[in-house]
């Protein structure tokens, strides 16, 4: 498979990298990405020395065993943490070097996660936890509401505003969480292992709702080890050991 050139160019400068980004119809950007976890002596590699460029629109996912550094590598992308060294843009911004307020802002409106476990604030309801981030942003306390309601049919929970999530199935809170995740529209999608932990319905669920994504405008990267959300990939990278070891795509 043959690489963008800004991903075997070793010294390539800043401002090259902003005109790749604004020429090669980029999203992100990632260069020569490194990220340490330091436990005492002991130093953990999560993410050594990636360069990764991802298309607007393209559906990636990245698979590979358990500590290779897949929820780092999503986490960095995204601008939910920091690298070490490394230049990273996303949507023409250059959010390596952000200061956490400043990548809290950014995320809100440009990156929806979708976390492994969920990550619902357990003492707000559904709706509440999908107008969350739409309040952060400033958007109207009605048409919050409106939105987070629209959202909710959409993933046919309409009945499920008033729940607390303990209160629903793993599958449903999965649900609720990848709506707080397009509750700000944002163009990018982030997900981690988002069927790992659900029976065979919700995952054939969230598989369906991924594929409506793809058809709309939304780059969507997951890390997956699920072969039919697999199948819906423009481009495959497996991960290991911190390092992207193939990568497989349909896009040039
Ligand atoms: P994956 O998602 O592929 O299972 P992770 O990105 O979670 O891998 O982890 C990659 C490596 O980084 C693992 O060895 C893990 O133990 C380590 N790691 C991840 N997060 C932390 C952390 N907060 N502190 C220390 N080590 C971490
Ligand atoms: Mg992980």
């Amino acid at each position: 498979m043959k690489e963008d050139s800004v991903e075997n160019s070793q010294d390539l400068n800043e401002n090259d990298l902003a005109k790749e980004l604004a020429e090669k119809d980029l999203i992100i950007i990632g260069k020569n990405i490194v990220k340490n976890y330091e436990i005492g002596d002991f130093i953990v590699k999560a993410v050594d020395n990636v360069s990764l460029n991802v298309k607007v629109g393209e559906f990636i996912t990245i698979k590979g065993p358990s500590g290779a550094g897949k929820t780092t590598l999503l986490n960095l992308l995204g601008g939910l943490d920091s690298p070490n060294s490394g230049i990273i843009y996303n949507q023409g911004v250059k959010i390596s070097d952000m200061d956490q307020e400043t990548l809290a802002l950014f995320r809100l409106i440009n990156s929806g996660f979708v976390f492994q476990n969920y990550n619902l604030i357990s003492t707000l309801t559904a709706e509440e936890n999908i107008m969350f981030p739409m309040n952060l942003s400033g958007v109207k306390f009605e048409e919050q509401r409106n939105r987070a309601v629209k959202l909710l049919r959409e993933m046919r929970l309409g009945d499920r505003r008033e729940h607390l999530p303990f209160q629903l199935s793993a599958g449903e809170q999965q649900r609720v969480a990848i709506a707080r995740a397009l509750a700000n529209d944002p163009p990018v999608i982030l997900a981690d292992e988002p069927t790992a932990n659900l029976d065979k319905r919700s995952s054939q669920f969230i598989r369906d709702l991924f594929k409506e994504l793809k058809n709309g405008e939304k780059t969507i990267i997951i890390a997956t080890h699920d072969d039919d959300l697999i199948a819906l990939a423009d481009t495959v990278i497996t991960f290991d050991q911190g390092k992207i070891v193939e990568k497989e795509t349909e896009l040039n």
